[in-house]
Protein backbone atom coordinates (compact mmCIF):
# COMPACT_ATOMS: atom_id res chain seq x y z
CA UNK A 1 0.00 0.00 0.00
CA UNK A 2 1.14 3.37 -0.99
CA UNK A 3 0.97 6.17 1.40
CA UNK A 4 1.29 9.79 0.91
CA UNK A 5 1.20 11.59 4.33
CA UNK A 6 0.43 15.48 4.67
CA UNK A 7 -0.88 18.39 7.81
CA UNK A 8 -1.51 21.70 7.73
CA UNK A 9 1.20 22.67 10.69
CA UNK A 10 4.05 22.22 8.53
CA UNK A 11 7.64 19.96 7.71
CA UNK A 12 8.57 20.17 11.43
CA UNK A 13 5.27 19.69 13.23
CA UNK A 14 5.57 16.77 15.92
CA UNK A 15 2.13 15.43 14.93
CA UNK A 16 3.65 14.97 11.08
CA UNK A 17 6.40 12.95 12.70
CA UNK A 18 4.10 11.03 14.76
CA UNK A 19 1.10 10.25 11.59
CA UNK A 20 4.36 9.12 9.00
CA UNK A 21 5.29 6.11 12.66
CA UNK A 22 1.66 5.45 11.53
CA UNK A 23 1.54 5.42 8.44
CA UNK A 24 4.85 3.03 8.34
CA UNK A 25 2.83 0.53 10.56
CA UNK A 26 0.89 -0.28 7.05
CA UNK A 27 3.68 -0.33 4.61
CA UNK A 28 7.24 0.88 3.77
CA UNK A 29 6.23 2.77 0.72
CA UNK A 30 5.34 6.30 2.54
CA UNK A 31 5.84 10.04 1.21
CA UNK A 32 5.42 12.92 3.20
CA UNK A 33 4.95 16.07 1.46
CA UNK A 34 4.07 18.79 3.60
CA UNK A 35 4.02 22.46 3.75
CA UNK A 36 6.80 24.78 4.85
CA UNK A 37 5.53 26.62 7.34
CA UNK A 38 2.21 26.73 9.42
CA UNK A 39 -0.59 26.79 7.11
CA UNK A 40 -3.61 26.41 10.15
CA UNK A 41 -6.59 27.80 8.89
CA UNK A 42 -5.74 28.72 5.33
CA UNK A 43 -8.57 25.42 4.14
CA UNK A 44 -8.63 24.77 1.04
CA UNK A 45 -6.96 27.52 -0.79
CA UNK A 46 -4.59 26.63 -3.74
CA UNK A 47 -1.44 29.05 -4.31
CA UNK A 48 -2.75 30.20 -8.21
CA UNK A 49 -0.16 33.59 -8.08
CA UNK A 50 2.91 32.17 -6.77
CA UNK A 51 4.75 29.89 -7.78
CA UNK A 52 5.39 26.83 -5.32
CA UNK A 53 9.00 25.68 -4.23
CA UNK A 54 9.93 22.51 -3.73
CA UNK A 55 12.85 21.60 -1.15
CA UNK A 56 13.57 17.87 -0.64
CA UNK A 57 14.63 17.14 2.56
CA UNK A 58 15.66 13.48 2.64
CA UNK A 59 14.55 10.88 -0.13
CA UNK A 60 10.82 10.40 -0.02
CA UNK A 61 10.73 13.78 2.48
CA UNK A 62 9.80 16.98 1.00
CA UNK A 63 8.16 20.20 1.96
CA UNK A 64 6.69 22.71 -0.29
CA UNK A 65 6.23 26.27 0.00
CA UNK A 66 2.29 26.57 -0.52
CA UNK A 67 -0.87 24.97 1.19
CA UNK A 68 -1.80 21.51 2.14
CA UNK A 69 -4.07 21.18 -1.28
CA UNK A 70 -0.86 22.66 -2.61
CA UNK A 71 0.66 19.72 -1.18
CA UNK A 72 -1.71 16.94 -1.85
CA UNK A 73 -1.84 17.82 -5.89
CA UNK A 74 2.12 18.00 -6.00
CA UNK A 75 2.20 14.68 -4.00
CA UNK A 76 -0.44 12.75 -6.40
CA UNK A 77 0.83 14.90 -9.82
CA UNK A 78 4.13 15.14 -9.84
CA UNK A 79 6.30 13.30 -6.77
CA UNK A 80 4.82 9.95 -6.55
CA UNK A 81 5.47 9.46 -10.19
CA UNK A 82 3.14 6.96 -11.71
CA UNK A 83 1.86 4.83 -8.88
CA UNK A 84 -0.94 7.00 -7.44
CA UNK A 85 -1.42 6.46 -3.13
CA UNK A 86 -3.65 4.11 -1.80
CA UNK A 87 -4.33 6.46 0.83
CA UNK A 88 -3.86 10.07 1.80
CA UNK A 89 -3.26 10.42 5.46
CA UNK A 90 -3.61 14.17 6.77
CA UNK A 91 -2.33 15.68 10.58
CA UNK A 92 -1.84 14.48 12.91
CA UNK A 93 -2.63 18.15 13.80
CA UNK A 94 -1.77 20.15 16.99
CA UNK A 95 -5.85 20.78 18.07
CA UNK A 96 -9.41 19.33 17.18
CA UNK A 97 -10.95 20.02 14.35
CA UNK A 98 -14.29 19.54 15.39
CA UNK A 99 -17.50 21.27 14.45
CA UNK A 100 -17.01 24.61 12.51
CA UNK A 101 -13.00 23.86 12.60
CA UNK A 102 -13.84 21.68 9.88
CA UNK A 103 -15.10 25.11 7.69
CA UNK A 104 -11.32 26.04 8.46
CA UNK A 105 -9.20 23.27 8.98
CA UNK A 106 -6.19 22.95 6.34
CA UNK A 107 -6.03 19.19 7.77
CA UNK A 108 -9.15 18.55 6.67
CA UNK A 109 -8.74 20.38 3.22
CA UNK A 110 -5.94 18.04 2.44
CA UNK A 111 -7.98 15.00 3.19
CA UNK A 112 -10.70 16.84 0.60
CA UNK A 113 -8.09 17.33 -2.10
CA UNK A 114 -7.61 13.58 -1.98
CA UNK A 115 -10.92 12.97 -2.22
CA UNK A 116 -11.22 14.91 -4.72
CA UNK A 117 -8.21 13.12 -6.80
CA UNK A 118 -10.17 9.57 -6.02
CA UNK A 119 -7.33 8.51 -3.09
CA UNK A 120 -9.30 7.08 0.13
CA UNK A 121 -8.36 9.95 2.64
CA UNK A 122 -8.16 10.19 6.03
CA UNK A 123 -7.80 13.59 8.38
CA UNK A 124 -6.50 13.23 12.17
CA UNK A 125 -5.94 15.83 15.11
CA UNK A 126 -5.26 14.99 18.35
CA UNK A 127 -7.09 17.89 20.92
CA UNK A 128 -5.18 19.48 23.22
CA UNK A 129 -6.69 21.14 26.84
CA UNK A 130 -5.56 24.49 29.15
CA UNK A 131 -2.05 22.62 28.53
CA UNK A 132 -1.61 24.20 26.04
CA UNK A 133 -0.47 22.79 22.28
CA UNK A 134 3.16 22.24 23.75
CA UNK A 135 2.21 19.86 25.42
CA UNK A 136 0.07 17.57 23.59
CA UNK A 137 -0.13 13.98 24.58
CA UNK A 138 0.57 12.12 21.34
CA UNK A 139 0.10 8.97 22.81
CA UNK A 140 -3.57 8.80 22.38
CA UNK A 141 -3.21 9.13 18.44
CA UNK A 142 -0.63 6.57 18.09
CA UNK A 143 -1.97 4.05 20.21
CA UNK A 144 -5.38 4.41 18.81
CA UNK A 145 -4.36 5.77 15.09
CA UNK A 146 -3.19 2.63 13.50
CA UNK A 147 -6.52 0.62 14.73
CA UNK A 148 -8.93 3.70 13.85
CA UNK A 149 -7.40 3.54 10.04
CA UNK A 150 -7.51 -0.07 9.98
CA UNK A 151 -11.18 -0.53 10.82
CA UNK A 152 -12.39 2.33 8.94
CA UNK A 153 -10.27 1.12 5.64
CA UNK A 154 -12.35 -2.43 6.42
CA UNK A 155 -15.39 -0.90 6.58
CA UNK A 156 -14.42 1.15 3.74
CA UNK A 157 -14.42 5.15 2.21
CA UNK A 158 -16.92 5.33 -0.72
CA UNK A 159 -16.11 7.71 -3.58
CA UNK A 160 -16.58 11.72 -3.03
CA UNK A 161 -15.95 10.72 1.21
CA UNK A 162 -13.55 11.67 3.45
CA UNK A 163 -13.16 10.67 7.39
CA UNK A 164 -12.28 12.89 10.22
CA UNK A 165 -10.76 11.67 13.34
CA UNK A 166 -10.08 13.34 15.89
CA UNK A 167 -8.53 12.56 19.22
CA UNK A 168 -9.55 13.43 22.89
CA UNK A 169 -7.57 15.59 25.21
CA UNK A 170 -6.13 12.55 27.31
CA UNK A 171 -3.60 9.64 27.70
CA UNK A 172 -4.53 6.66 25.79
CA UNK A 173 -5.27 4.83 28.85
CA UNK A 174 -8.34 7.12 29.57
CA UNK A 175 -9.93 6.73 26.55
CA UNK A 176 -13.70 5.85 26.29
CA UNK A 177 -13.80 3.98 23.13
CA UNK A 178 -14.92 5.01 19.86
CA UNK A 179 -18.05 7.08 18.48
CA UNK A 180 -18.84 8.03 15.49
CA UNK A 181 -20.26 11.15 15.20
CA UNK A 182 -21.01 14.00 12.93
CA UNK A 183 -20.56 17.34 12.59
CA UNK A 184 -21.48 19.36 15.74
CA UNK A 185 -21.93 23.02 16.09
CA UNK A 186 -20.58 25.12 18.55
CA UNK A 187 -24.03 27.83 20.22
CA UNK A 188 -21.24 30.66 20.95
CA UNK A 189 -19.82 33.29 18.82
CA UNK A 190 -16.80 31.41 17.36
CA UNK A 191 -14.53 34.55 16.30
CA UNK A 192 -13.34 37.73 17.16
CA UNK A 193 -10.83 40.36 16.73
CA UNK A 194 -8.58 41.86 19.26
CA UNK A 195 -7.08 44.84 18.74
CA UNK A 196 -3.48 45.82 19.83
CA UNK A 197 -0.72 48.87 19.52
CA UNK A 198 2.63 48.38 17.57
CA UNK A 199 5.63 50.70 18.70
CA UNK A 200 3.98 53.87 16.99
CA UNK A 201 0.63 52.87 18.71
CA UNK A 202 -0.53 51.71 15.21
CA UNK A 203 -3.39 49.69 15.83
CA UNK A 204 -3.45 46.07 14.47
CA UNK A 205 -5.97 43.13 14.93
CA UNK A 206 -5.59 39.48 15.35
CA UNK A 207 -8.36 36.81 14.72
CA UNK A 208 -9.02 35.27 17.97
CA UNK A 209 -11.02 32.16 19.09
CA UNK A 210 -13.95 32.33 21.26
CA UNK A 211 -13.60 29.07 23.70
CA UNK A 212 -16.94 29.83 25.36
CA UNK A 213 -19.54 27.74 26.95
CA UNK A 214 -22.02 25.69 24.82
CA UNK A 215 -24.16 22.18 25.03
CA UNK A 216 -22.87 20.27 22.56
CA UNK A 217 -25.25 17.80 20.16
CA UNK A 218 -25.58 14.76 20.91
CA UNK A 219 -23.90 12.23 18.28
CA UNK A 220 -21.20 15.27 17.27
CA UNK A 221 -18.06 15.19 17.34
CA UNK A 222 -17.83 17.60 20.16
CA UNK A 223 -20.05 15.72 22.21
CA UNK A 224 -17.61 12.39 21.77
CA UNK A 225 -14.21 14.52 22.63
CA UNK A 226 -15.91 15.38 25.72
CA UNK A 227 -16.76 11.92 26.97
CA UNK A 228 -12.93 11.34 25.95
CA UNK A 229 -13.45 9.13 23.12
CA UNK A 230 -12.10 9.12 19.60
CA UNK A 231 -14.62 10.90 17.31
CA UNK A 232 -14.92 9.34 13.47
CA UNK A 233 -17.29 11.43 11.32
CA UNK A 234 -17.82 10.83 7.67
CA UNK A 235 -17.63 13.96 5.54
CA UNK A 236 -19.11 14.50 2.28
CA UNK A 237 -17.32 16.71 -0.61
CA UNK A 238 -21.06 17.24 -2.08
CA UNK A 239 -22.17 19.98 -0.05
CA UNK A 240 -25.54 20.22 -1.43
CA UNK A 241 -28.42 20.19 1.09
CA UNK A 242 -30.85 18.23 -0.27
CA UNK A 243 -34.25 19.62 1.57
CA UNK A 244 -33.72 23.04 0.85
CA UNK A 245 -32.78 21.80 -2.72
CA UNK A 246 -36.38 20.21 -3.15
CA UNK A 247 -38.13 23.01 -1.89
CA UNK A 248 -36.48 25.75 -4.10
CA UNK A 249 -37.34 23.48 -6.95
CA UNK A 250 -40.88 23.77 -5.61
CA UNK A 251 -40.52 27.57 -5.45
CA UNK A 252 -39.41 28.13 -8.62
CA UNK A 253 -41.49 25.38 -10.73
CA UNK A 254 -44.65 27.80 -10.78
CA UNK A 255 -42.70 30.98 -11.36
MN1 LIG B 1 -3.04 22.87 12.05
Amino acid sequence: MRILVTNDDGIHAPGLKALETIARRFSDDVFVVAPEIDQSGVSHSLSLNNPLRLREISPRHFAVHGTPTDCVIMGVRRLLGDTAPDLILSGVNSGQNVAEDVVYSGTIAAAMEGALLGVKSIALSQAYGGAGRERINWDCATTFGPQVIERILAAGIPEGVLVNVNFPSCHAADVAGFAITRQGRRDSELMRVEERHDGRAIPYYWLMFNRGRFEPGAGTDIEALAAKKVSITPLRLDLTDEATQARYAAAFASA
